[in-house]
């Protein structure tokens, strides 16, 4: 199976390899910037070619990178929303150098603009951001695939719903002939608190996934328990299966046919022994390992 955690950025992507390896992780994800936003350190492009042997070598991958939460393509202010558009564009240049990566962000929050104003403007983003790829590189796509994060509905969270999720989609894609290309990667925490009962009917969430948004554009699973009832829209993260999910609910989705060959991103934090000590009781209670 394909599991792993959330990783400090911070030693480069040859450290976070061998981090990962070291708790038993063959994939990992990790902020392409300070969350909080700023400038990116400039590339080492040693760093990042000693990366690719070491990750071909030991099986690594998909990584995902996760955007700053910062990056807000629905906020109100322009100096906000073009923030975001400079901020994706530039992480998109800079993972061209880790081909295959995924590149994971928050929606955005409307901030009271209301939800279909929200959608207008994060798909704004999107297109504008892929059409402008598509002259600067002769017609050629990011290889990076970006996916939209299912949100819990915090505040005025966009993609708090998978019809939210399909309506960015739609209206994104729309701009560029309809060709697939945005994915969605599902937080287990973040569906939970946004009203979706996998714990008791897994089977009923992803079949009405599969009808709104599509199966197939299903590309990573960020593995979290929730502190929060069912529904409570809050987004507080618990570490695996000592929330309101629990243990056995989050296996069912790690071993789940329609999942399990998807990678698994733990995220909720933890120091590396927590996370190696996630990581191998997941190992041991998967039906693929
Ligand atoms: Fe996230
Ligand atoms: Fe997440
Ligand atoms: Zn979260």
């Amino acid at each position: 199976m394909k599991i792993g955690c959330h990783l400090s950025a911070s030693g480069g992507y040859l450290a976070m390899g061998q981090t990962a390896v070291s708790i038993g992780a063959n994939v990992f994800q990790f902020f392409t910037r300070n969350p909080r936003g700023g400038a990116a350190k400039p590339l080492d492009k040693g760093d990042v070619a000693a990366f690719l042997d070491f990750a071909e070598a030991n099986g690594i991958g998909p990584i995902l990178a996760h955007a700053p939460y910062t990056l807000n393509a629905a906020g109100a202010e322009p100096r906000v929303r073009e923030f975001a558009e400079e901020v994706m564009a530039d992480d998109l240049e800079r993972l061209e150098h880790t081909p295959g990566a995924m590149y994971n962000f928050h929606p955005g929050s409307h901030v009271g603009q209301g939800a279909e104003e929200g959608i207008n403007l994060i798909s704004g983003m999107l297109s504008r951001i892929l059409l402008r790829w598509r002259d600067v590189h002769g017609g050629k796509l990011p290889s990076t695939t970006v996916l939209l994060e299912t949100m819990s509905g915090k505040g005025s969270e966009v993609g708090r719903n998978f019809a939210e999720i399909r309506a960015i989609i739609d209206a994104t894609e729309s701009k560029l002939g309809n060709q697939t290309l945005l994915g969605v990667c599902l937080d287990t925490c973040h569906v939970w608190d946004g009203g979706y009962d996998i714990v008791n009917d897994l089977d009923g969430v992803l079949a009405e996934f599969d009808s709104v948004v599509g199966l197939g554009r299903l590309k990573a699973i960020h593995l979290n328990d929730s502190m929060n009832v069912l529904g409570a829209h809050k987004d507080r993260h618990e570490k695996i299966g000592k929330g309101k999910i629990g243990l056995d609910a989050l296996m069912r989705v790690v071993n789940h046919p329609k999942l399990k060959d998807l990678p698994f991103y733990l995220e909720t934090p933890c120091d590396l022994q927590g996370y190696r000590d996630e990581i191998a009781l997941i190992k041991k209670m998967s039906d693929s390992n």
